[in-house]
Parts: C-alpha cells; sequence; structure tokens
C-alpha cells in the first residue's frame, strides 16, 4: 500500500502536470470510487474547478482547488495516478486538463477512495483523521512522544494509526522500529525517552530513504509515468524474513502485529 513516500513522490511528480490548470471533463466509471456519493454528481461537481495545489496530508493525496474546495484522494491498496496513460480495464476514471492532457486513475483491487470536500470541512476532516507531518520542519521527539504515552498498544499497532504520525504504513513502521531497534511488540507507553528519541529519528530516516527512492514497488504502485520506485531493494527488514540482519548476521524474524506482517531482528531489537 502506498505510505508516505509513495504518495509524496505521486505528488512532486503530479503537481507540474495539474497545478494552474482547470479540469475540462471529469469522467468517474465507478461508483466505489466515490461512494456512498454518486459518481455523476462528483464529476459534475469537479468539472470546472481549477487545481491551485497538489498537496498531501498523511497519505491523502489533496488536490485544492481555487474555489477552496479540496478533492482527497486515498490510493488504498493498489490506486495509481497516471499521465497519459492508455485506458485500460482497470482505469476507474479519468481527469481531462485543460489543453487536452489526460490524468487516469488506476485501480486493480478497488479500494482506494475520492472525497471531494466543502473549503469549510477540508481541514476539519484531515485534522480528524491525520496525526503531524513526520517530515514536517517543526516535528520533534516530543510531540511523538505525547501520542505514545497513553498507548498500552504494542508500539508498531500505535505507528500504524494514522493520528500517531501521519503517513506511516506497514512497510516504513518495521523499517523505522528496526532503524530505531525497538522490538515491535514493545508497549507504546513504555519506551524510555531515549527510545522515543530514536524512533522519532528512526521514522524520519526511513520515510527520507523511501523518498529518495520514490517510494517501493511491491506491486501496482507507479510513478505517474508508469516507472516503479525502487525502495524495496533496500528494505532492511520487510518481507526478508529468514536472510540476516544487515548490523548482526542474526536472520530477520516474522511475526504478527494487529494483524500484519512484521518483520524484525530478534537480537538488534529486544522484547
Ligand atoms: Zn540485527
Amino acid at each position: 500500500m502506498p505510505e508516505l513516500p509513495e504518495v509524496e513522490t505521486v505528488r512532486l511528480r503530479l503537481a507540474p502536470f495539474v497545478e494552474g490548470r482547470r479540469l475540462e471533463r471529469v469522467e468517474i466509471d465507478d461508483p466505489r470510487v466515490t461512494r456512498p456519493f454518486d459518481p455523476r454528481d462528483v464529476a459534475r461537481e469537479l468539472t470546472g474547478e481549477r487545481i491551485v495545489h497538489a498537496d498531501r496530508r498523511g497519505k491523502y493525496l489533496v488536490l485544492r482547488f481555487a474555489s477552496g474546495r479540496a478533492l482527497l484522494i486515498h490510493l488504498r491498496m493498489t490506486g495509481a495516478l497516471l499521465t497519459d496513460a492508455e485506458r485500460g480495464p482497470h482505469t476507474r476514471a479519468v481527469l481531462t486538463l485543460e489543453g487536452g492532457s489526460e490524468i487516469s486513475y488506476r485501480d486493480v483491487r478497488r479500494f482506494g477512495t475520492w472525497l471531494l470536500l466543502e473549503p469549510d470541512e477540508v481541514e476539519t476532516y484531515l485534522d480528524a483523521k491525520v496525526g503531524p507531518e513526520p517530515l514536517g520542519a517543526g516535528y520533534r521527539a516530543r510531540d511523538l512522544a505525547e501520542k505514545l504515552v497513553s498507548r498500552r498498544a504494542p508500539v508498531k499497532a500505535a505507528l500504524l494509526d494514522q493520528r500517531t504520525v501521519a503517513g506511516v504504513g506497514n512497510i516504513y513502521a518495521d523499517e523505522a522500529l528496526w532503524r530505531g531497534r525497538i522490538h515491535p511488540l514493545r508497549p507504546a507507553a513504555g519506551l524510555t525517552p531515549e527510545e522515543v528519541k530514536a524512533l522519532h529519528r528512526a521514522v524520519r530516516e526511513a520515510l527520507r530513504r523511501g523518498l529518495v527512492r520514490q517510494g517501493s514497488t511491491l506491486r501496482d504502485y507507479r510513478l505517474p509515468n508508469g516507472e516503479a520506485g525502487t525502495m524495496q531493494n533496500e528494505f532492511k527488514v520487510y518481507g526478508r524474513g529468514g536472510e540476516p540482519c544487515e548490523r548482526c548476521g542474526t536472520p530477520i524474524d516474522k511475526i504478527r502485529v494487529a494483524g500484519r506482517g512484521t518483520w524484525y531482528c530478534p537480537s538488534c531489537q529486544r522484547l
């Protein structure tokens, strides 16, 4: 599933295509994209809107319009936004921009969502769903500490909660915990201040690394031009069960935490 580095990569690549442009034609062919709202209504509402900013909050791509409205796109499992791609069986929507270029939305498993919000709804909605941006200049270890202190859940489960820190999912949670040398099952509230500092740094490092490699393509994630990301080639633990830890040589182990496959080093990350 696309996490912060993947969505941010899409945003960066998409911005020059869409910013300043008007939506000349909007086709949404799958009611699941906009449910519970009728896709024809949403398409009609979007037509004519001018995109002023391709933004991101957590895993949401946020197309902000001159009207103050915003379209929140969540790619979920397999959503992708592609520039001037051929239409195929998994194309669920197409945005035609003034000038004629097209952004198509492909989603094989159809879990992705588009939500159009009115000006006064946008920030309220996002603030309720999404915690602080971990790569924001003002993000400090104490911001993370505040979110973890009341949580008895395993630290990995706390990291997966988007209100703890925006944009971290299964992959980057495992990568960050390995970097921070913290066992994924440690109770969040039980981390020492030093461990929270290490985790804060580790979350940022793992996400920055992902951004540099333009995200990880395990299956469906693509850049808007159809290229794949390359972060999967440098995972430290994610998906690497049985392979030696690069720090200590111990085989990486796999467990389940919060219902998700979780990889860690049993030597570097002690319970
Ligand atoms: Zn190790």
